[in-house]
């Protein structure tokens, strides 16, 4: 019998980003140059696939500096972490290596500066995500304000309206921040922003990637984990964009194929945390049910790439 045929709009870039890269290639570095156990605080990125294969080379994922044994090397995760933490680490003697996204350390540079300059900051992002603990724990307590949509900035109390700055999270939905950048402007019209952009690259070219394959498909499918931002939003952008039946999936062997039943054109991307392996596993598993005529859609090409930096070694006992 044969299989129905199935349209496969792919989008590209997807996936992996620069500041992922090489937050694995510091755990793996670290783990070459000093041998397991590195740890590492919080998931270096989040994909389980990455931290399975890390922890199976010998990385022990941590969420707490007091988990690390005295004399141990930890790696901090590409999200960034509050400035207690290398204090912390450094007032126990232990080596550490920070993979945080120079992206990510570039809007900690100018929450700094702004807090300098004697402004509150209205941080847009996501409660409790690791990247906006990070950035509030740049400044001190009430240094920084989270705004989490448009209503927070609608109803915001501030200390000063004339000294206010703000910036955002890195991996959110275009659309939706620049209705909150909005709505702050039209309260705050003296608001200071970020020169360029805090939303990165990759963040903007897979969300536009994906806007431009949604509305071909009945179905988006978007491979990611539920706890990484960039993924949720993609999901959200393939909807607003005209494809209300898009989801997350971990990979092919835990996709629901029901959700393709009479469906004759799904986009497929990755989000910026996620292997271009599972993509690939999720085509090969499309083939063994449908006709796929594969066709990939590149928005943009990506070479952005970051240096690593030295890792410590750790003494021999
Ligand atoms: S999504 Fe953007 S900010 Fe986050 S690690 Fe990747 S490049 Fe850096």
């Amino acid at each position: 019998m044969s299989h129905p045929e199935l349209t496969v709009l792919l989008a590209s870039p997807r996936g992996f980003c620069a500041g992922v890269e090489r937050a694995i290639e510091i755990v793996e570095r670290a783990l070459e140059q000093n041998g397991p156990p590195v740890y590492v605080r919080h998931e270096i990125v989040h994909n389980r696939h990455v931290v399975d294969g890390l922890r199976a080379k010998g990385a022990v994922f941590v969420e707490d500096l007091d988990e690390v044994p005295d004399g141990a090397l930890v790696v901090f995760s590409a999200h960034g972490v509050p400035k207690a933490v290398p204090a912390e680490a450094k007032r126990r003697r232990l080596l550490y290596a920070d993979a945080t996204c120079p992206l990510v350390s570039k809007v900690h540079r100018g929450v700094e500066q702004h807090h300098r300059n004697g402004r509150t900051v209205l941080l847009i992002g996501h409660s409790g995500h690791p990247e906006v603990v990070g950035t509030m724990g740049q400044l001190p307590d009430g240094a920084v304000i989270l705004v989490e949509d448009v209503e927070q900035a609608l109803s915001v109390q501030v200390p000063d309206p004339e000294n206010l700055a703000y910036a955002t999270q890195t991996t959110l939905s275009l659309r939706e921040t620049e209705d909150v950048v909005a709505a702050l402007k039209r309260r705050f019209p003296g608001i200071a922003g970020p020169r360029r952009e805090d939303i990165c690259y990759a963040t903007t070219n897979r969300q536009r990637a994906v806007e431009a394959i949604a509305p071909r498909a009945e179905l988006t499918l978007i491979i990611g984990a539920s706890n990484s931002s960039n993924s949720m939003r993609l999901v959200e952008v393939a909807r607003a964009a005209g494809c209300p039946r898009a989801t997350l999936v971990q990979n092919a062997r835990e996709m629901d194929w029901r959700l393709l039943d009479g469906v004759r054109a799904v986009a497929i991307s990755a989000g910026a945390s996620a292997p271009e392996d599972l993509v690939d596993e999720l085509i090969a598993a499309c083939r063994q049910r449908f006709t796929v005529s594969l066709e990939e859609v590149e928005l943009v090409r990506e070479d952005v790439s970051f240096r690593t930096p030295p890792i410590p070694m750790r003494q021999a006992s």
